[in-house]
Formats: structure tokens, C-alpha cells, sequence
């Protein structure tokens, strides 16, 4: 059977760096997307607010992998919540990166969800408003 990438260990981060390059994730982000929209929302940077036509494509962050798996033949399974998965541009998803990582002791006994909603608001409070 497959394991789960859903711990946040040093030996996975090869582990979400391949998933990242994966067709299973191709898929998945593009089903999110889809998804989105037939909800009737526009997908948007949660910092700024910008959007695909304005900029080509949008990055998604994970606030989860669970349900994220890899098989023994290497093969990625993606079922993440459509919830785990939030939109920003391509700043603003390094930026939230080099708060969330380089700050994780600040942020330490917090769940990633909540962690990455905060670092959000401080980035909005920022570079918010500025589209
Ligand atoms: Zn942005
Ligand atoms: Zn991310």
C-alpha cells in the first residue's frame, strides 16, 4: 500500500518537491480550479487579489496533504480537500513561504491552516489594497 505525505517531516520535503512536479498534482490543480469557478468564484490571490487573466496562473498552498499518498511504484494519488488548497500569485506565495518557514518557531504549536491564515492577514494588511 501506498504512505502518506501528510506528515511535515525533513525526509518528506523530496517527497512534496516530486509531488509538486507530478501529474497527479497537474490534474488535481486543474480540477481545483474548475471547481471553483463552477461555484461561481474567480480564484484570486488571498494577499492581493489578483487573478489568472491577469497574470497567466495562480500558485496553490497547501495548508494540508493529507490525502496526498505515494505508492510503491511512485505513483502520487491526489485527494486533498478542495479547502487545503488556497490560491496566490507567485510573490505572495514566496512571501508567505519565507514568513511560514523562516519564522516556524513563531508559529510553533499552531496548525498549518491556521498559521498560513495569519501570515495571510499580515501579508494582506501589507501589499492588500494595492490592485
Ligand atoms: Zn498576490
Ligand atoms: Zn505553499
Amino acid at each position: 500500500m501506498g504512505h502518506s505525505l501528510g506528515r511535515r517531516t525533513g525526509k518528506n520535503r523530496a517527497g512534496y518537491a516530486a509531488y509538486l512536479k507530478s501529474p497527479a498534482w497537474a490534474w488535481r490543480r486543474q480540477r481545483w480550479f474548475r471547481d471553483c469557478r463552477r461555484r461561481g468564484f474567480e480564484p484570486a490571490c488571498q494577499v492581493c487579489g489578483a487573478r489568472v487573466a491577469e497574470l497567466g496562473t495562480l500558485d496553490l498552498h497547501h495548508t494540508s496533504y493529507k490525502g496526498v499518498t505515494i505508492g510503491d511504484d511512485g505513483t502520487f494519488v491526489a485527494k486533498e480537500d478542495d479547502a487545503a488548497l488556497l490560491p496566490y500569485c507567485r510573490d505572495h506565495h514566496e512571501a508567505l513561504h519565507r514568513i511560514l518557514d523562516d519564522r516556524r518557531r513563531d508559529y510553533w504549536g499552531w496548525s498549518r491552516p491556521r498559521a498560513t491564515a495569519v501570515v495571510t492577514r499580515i501579508l494582506h494588511k501589507k501589499y492588500g489594497g494595492l490592485k
